[in-house]
């Protein structure tokens, strides 16, 4: 917990009393729940603090974090990055979606039990709920890791984010190869990348980068397109 302390000092997060207190309850229901319903293969603390809690937390260094309200985190499993951010910034409202209902259920009543007030959950896939008037284009910040390659994580994400807002794909170091693969993807999807717009995670053990796609146009109708098929035919 000392590491994490030294993280959000870095990133100049004012955090609360009870804000480390909360993660560790987190964890410690995370990895209970673990045992009976598979969450996460990291199972030793100080390894769940580094790959899950400051893995997620690095977007708050990003120069713009204090002009977003909404956030949505697409395919976040075990509530990551969702669940660590909610818990640094009490007064930006979250929703976090998954296809696996039943994590969202053990997430959801793990955030209540911490009482987290400032989340909600919801289960279906990306490519259906970004359809729905009520969630497209409504949110300044998509976060996603972990979930696809970009070109496909962008169909994912994009539609979720107003025009003005931002995508934040958590990525690894040394992604030339999909970044250059993913170009018309993303820009067709209203995305915009500038050069080196991402932030790197480094000094603790972690070689992760968070690109920072912001979004100047509307998604054009047609995407999402129908569940599964931006999987089997990633937009070229
Ligand atoms: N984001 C979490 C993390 O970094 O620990 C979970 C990553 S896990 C490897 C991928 C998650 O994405 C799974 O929980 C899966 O159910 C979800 N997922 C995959 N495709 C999805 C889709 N099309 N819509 C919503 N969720 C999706």
């Amino acid at each position: 917990m000392e590491k994490l302390a030294r993280a959000l000092n870095l990133l100049g997060v004012n955090y609360q009393e009870d804000t480390l207190d909360k993660y560790k309850k987190y964890m410690d229901l995370v990895l209970s729940w673990n045992k009976r319903v598979n969450l996460t293969s990291i199972t030793d603390k100080n390894e769940f603090v580094t790959k899950h809690f400051i893995d997620s937390i690095f977007v708050c260094g990003f120069s713009q974090m204090h002009e977003i309200n909404k956030v949505i985190d697409v395919g976040t499993g075990a509530g990551f990055p969702g669940i660590p951010l909610a818990i640094v910034y009490p007064d930006k409202e979250f929703l976090l979606i998954d296809s696996t209902n039943k994590r969202i259920k053990i997430i959801y009543e793990i955030s209540r039990e911490i009482g987290l007030k400032n989340v909600t959950f919801l289960h279906g896939r990306a490519e259906d709920i970004a359809h729905n008037k009520k969630y497209r284009e409504q949110f300044d910040l998509c976060v996603s890791r972990a979930v696809a390659k970009l070109a496909v994580l962008s169909e994912y994400c994009l539609p979720f984010v107003k025009v003005g807002g931002w995508f934040a794909a958590y990525k690894s170091q040394g992604i030339e190869k999909e970044l250059a693969e993913s170009q018309n993807a993303y820009k067709l999807l209203g995305g915009h990348l500038e050069k080196n717009n991402s932030i790197s995670i480094d000094g603790f053990g972690l070689d992760h980068r968070i690109l920072m796609i912001k979004k100047i146009k509307q998604t054009p109708a047609k995407y999402p397109r129908k569940a599964g098929t931006p999987t089997k035919d990633p937009l070229k």
